[in-house]
């Protein structure tokens, strides 16, 4: 998306693109699917806070260190972020210290 006055690129600033070098701005078109994301992300409760919420004694448990306490075993859970574009994580939780990671 590039300025119609100066044809500097332009980012997304607060649901508007704007010109770092003019000042210009400009709302995003209808079709434009950043809009909506911002838009639902803000009633929402973060990612990561359901992802370790949802992780219980009930998970199946994988043999991997804790890199806190050392200890050599860990609930896990795979879980897609909510972009469609990051990775899958794994989500991990210390069986014996409650410490959680994740790895990508
Ligand atoms: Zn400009
Ligand atoms: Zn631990």
């Amino acid at each position: 998306m590039f300025c119609p006055k100066c044809s500097s690129l332009m980012f997304p600033v607060q649901g508007k693109l704007h010109c770092n070098s003019c000042g210009y701005e400009r709302s995003f078109s209808g079709k434009d699917s950043t809009t909506a994301k911002v838009a639902r992300s803000g009633k929402e409760k973060p990612a990561e806070t359901l992802v370790l919420d949802e992780i219980t004694e009930t998970l199946p448990k994988t043999r991997v260190e804790c890199p806190k306490c050392g200890h050599y075993e860990a609930y896990w859970v795979m879980r897609q972020t909510r972009a469609a574009d990051e990775p899958t994580t794994r989500i991990y939780r210390c069986v014996k210290c409650q410490h959680t990671w994740r790895e990508y």
